[in-house]
């Protein structure tokens, strides 16, 4: 199993989801939210989701997995819908004052000294 194939994991057993694999997904919007995004990679692992959260109606729906190069453009979308500006730190380049006491020598030059 390539890893770099995987798309996402089962939320029940925890197995890959191959990129463009058919796998299910529950029928409840809250489940189903991108936010959520609860995948199963099969109906009995849903079941056994369904054991867990108790919902009063609900069913599998079956789903393909994004291809990697749509994942990819949908990943690039959401950055693009949250900018995170990082303001430059921009600092004076200032040299240290020249030893005094001691004479050192470095290899580092400085030139306003
Ligand atoms: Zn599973
Ligand atoms: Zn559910």
């Amino acid at each position: 199993m390539n890893e770099a194939a995987t798309w996402r994991r089962c939320s029940s057993c925890k197995s890959p989801i191959a990129f463009g694999a058919q796998h299910w997904v529950c029928n409840v919007s809250t489940c189903n939210r991108a936010r959520t995004g609860l995948v199963f990679c099969t109906v009995s692992c849903w079941d056994s989701h369904l054991a867990v959260v108790r919902h009063r109606e609900s069913w599998a729906l079956e789903r393909k997995a994004p291809s990697q190069a749509e994942w990819l453009r949908e990943q690039a979308g959401l950055r693009r819908a949250s900018p995170r500006r990082r303001p430059s730190a921009r600092r004076a380049a200032s040299c240290p004052p020249p030893p005094r006491a001691r004479p050192i020598r470095s290899s580092r030059t400085c030139s306003s000294w």
